[in-house]
């Protein structure tokens, strides 16, 4: 556990939500004070942090990260990857189950919260795999993994979909037991045998094998039901289809308790990206079209898409830089996230900053059970953990110079919106200056640089 801050700052000027400009005071890890400029009481040893025209939002949450560790270290660990979240503005994460070993033991899920909590950027929140080794024949032991210190809320095969319905129903029925949600990566297998992109005008042009949207909303429209039949809470990973967002939009309709989650690359990246083979844009389920995006951004709008979840999905340069059919699927996404919810639903005036701190803080808080420390207002008396972002400035994006210890992000050379200038959790700066506040002075890029 980090130790309590001993830092008290004052955020000068800041914009709670993006309205109006007031003082913050963090003191004790908690938010002291709030006022009007110039109004508050401030104590002499606060280090003011001049923010004038700067949002202040809840510390955001990921609902779908992949830290890689333990099994993949080459890739990510668990102190680069929550390195690289705290610089995206997260305060905490949670980490999909796809490990190796699997994460689909109280052991293993421990780990990596410990690991989580010596690292200290972000509060780590494992996922629980559904099924044993993501096998997808065995149901695994997720009551231990709910009982375990590390809590599991969250259980998903992720990377693989359950597609046994018998085993959905088993593992919705047994999730009930302590509040549990099982997070679905919608992916009907033998509909997808071989396919490297969406199926479409482009895959037939270019001659890559299909992946239809059937394949993904079959397995959804399958859930939702089963979720009625039983009673239980369902959570979709990365909708990436028009149909899909009409499935959950009927599904909320009909009282269905249901939650769906849009990646940032869904919401603005297209197929049309695959035609020069650069498999950076090969990623599970695929770019879409650009009636899908528009889609997924309406259903983000209108609240039938409740959170954006990066899918932070790190690969060594030598499972990316290869040709595409034997290339990784997967992209990062934990430093470019809000940007890209800045530019395609902010700038486009189609959220407000208070909608952005919905879908990126309370809502996947809300969805992980982790409410009582995570997605909580902007309020005296609340945790600090908080996120301060620059909306005004811009800034070119380059694999290289990002934190996470993997290069596969689809945005570089292009330039985004926003910029994450403090991070706080509980009140200490993990983040600040748009820096990292390295505690022991490790760079974790720097180390991992001798492994690519
Ligand atoms: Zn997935």
């Amino acid at each position: 556990m980090s130790a309590p801050s001993t830092t008290t700052y004052v955020l000068r000027g800041v914009l709670p939500y993006g309205t109006d400009a007031v003082d913050v005071v963090l003191a004790d890890g908690v938010i002291a004070a709030i006022g009007a400029p110039g109004t508050v009481e401030v104590p002499e040893s606060a280090r003011e942090v001049r923010a004038e025209g700067h949002v202040l939002l809840p510390g955001l949450v990921d609902l779908h990260t992949h830290l890689r560790e333990p099994g993949r270290e080459d890739a990510e660990t668990v102190f680069s990857g929550t390195r690289a979240a705290a610089a995206g503005g997260f305060t905490a994460v949670h980490a999909m189950a796809n490990t190796t070993p699997t994460q689909d033991t109280a052991g293993v899920v421990e780990q990596v919260y410990r690991l989580g909590q010596e690292a200290g950027w972000v509060d780590v929140h494992p996922v629980g795999a559904v099924t044993v080794g993501l096998g997808g024949e065995k149901l695994a032991e997720l009551g231990a993994m709910a009982d375990s210190a590390a809590r599991v809320r969250v259980f998903s095969d992720d990377g693989k979909c359950v597609h046994d319905p018998v085993l959905m129903r088993r593992a919705l029925e047994y999730v009930k037991a302590f509040d549990g949600v099982v997070a679905q990566h919608a992916q009907e297998p033998r509909l997808t045998e071989g396919a490297q992109m969406n199926e479409g005008v482009v895959s037939a042009q270019i001659g890559l094998t299909g992946w239809p949207a059937v394949a993904e909303e079959s397995i959804i429209a399958r859930d939702v039901l089963l979720a009625e039949h039983v009673g239980s809470r369902l959570h979709v990973c990365h909708l990436s289809t028009a149909g899909s967002v009409e499935i959950i939009r009927w599904a909320k309709g009909r009282g269905i308790d249901v939650t769906a989650e849009v990646t940032p690359h869904h919401l603005v990246l297209t197929d049309d990206l695959a035609r020069d083979y650069d498999p950076v844009f090969k990623v599970n389920p695929p770019l879409r079209t650009a009636k899908d995006v528009e889609a997924v951004r309406a259903g983000l709008a209108d609240g039938t898409i409740d959170i954006v979840a990066t899918d932070h999905a790190p690969h060594p340069v030598e499972d990316k830089d290869c040709e595409w059919s034997s290339a990784a699927f997967g992209m990062t996404g934990l430093e470019t996230a809000l940007s890209v919810v800045q530019q395609t639903m902010v700038d486009t005036g189609r959220m407000t900053w208070a909608d952005v701190a919905r879908v990126l803080s309370e809502n996947p808080a809300r969805i992980g059970r982790i409410t009582g420390s995570q997605g909580r207002p902007v309020a005296v008396g609340e945790p600090a953990n908080l996120t301060l972002v620059d909306p005004a400035a811009t800034r070119a994006i380059e694999g290289r110079t990002q934190v996470t210890a993997s290069d596969n992000t689809p945005f570089a050379g292009m330039e985004l919106p926003g910029r994450v200038v403090a991070t706080f959790l509980r009140g200490r700066a993990t983040v600040l200056d748009g820096t990292v506040v390295d505690g022991t002075a490790i760079d974790a890029k720097s180390l991992e640089g001798a492994t690519r």
